[in-house]
């Protein structure tokens, strides 16, 4: 457990040399490694190119799978929303890190804590704002859906 924390770490700051941030995540199942990922925003215009993104989406290539029960993620740095989504959305339901979204705003990286700070707050208040307009036309999609 530790050798995967001490692997994502070392991936973060091997990152940092080549100049991206430091994020580092190894992704772990029965023991093996499935995927791993640093933070590549460095390297392409990519809001998805987070750590655990990366390693996620490695794992479902290789595993051919959206389906990752069981999968524990290691991470250097505390998953930010995006990642903690995407993490549930494949079910993953284990993460571990050494750093929290705290210390990462500390060392001037603040974007993870300011997102989980407005999504406690209710909808109409968040930073993003979100129009529901559900009478437009034309069909719903999610009826087609329900109606499938
Ligand atoms: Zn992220």
């Amino acid at each position: 457990m530790t050798n995967y924390l001490k692997r994502a770490n070392e991936l973060a700051i091997a990152n940092i040399e080549e100049g991206g941030q430091p994020f580092g995540a190894v992704l772990v199942k029965e023991g093996v490694v499935i995927g791993e990922g640093v933070n590549e925003m460095h390297i392409a215009y990519d809001v998805s190119g987070h750590a655990e993104m990366i390693a996620i989406r490695r794992a479902q290539q290789r595993l051919q799978t959206d389906d990752l029960r069981g999968a524990r993620m290691y991470a250097s740095g505390e998953p930010c929303p995006m990642c903690y989504a995407a993490m549930a959305f494949v079910g993953i339901e284990d993460v571990v890190y050494s750093a929290s979204v705290e210390e990462a705003a500390a060392s001037g990286l603040m974007r993870s804590q300011e997102i989980y700070e407005d999504l406690k707050k209710i909808r109409t208040e968040r930073v993003l704002i979100q129009s529901y307009q559900q009478k437009i036309g034309g069909l719903s999609p999610l009826q087609v859906w329900k109606n499938k």
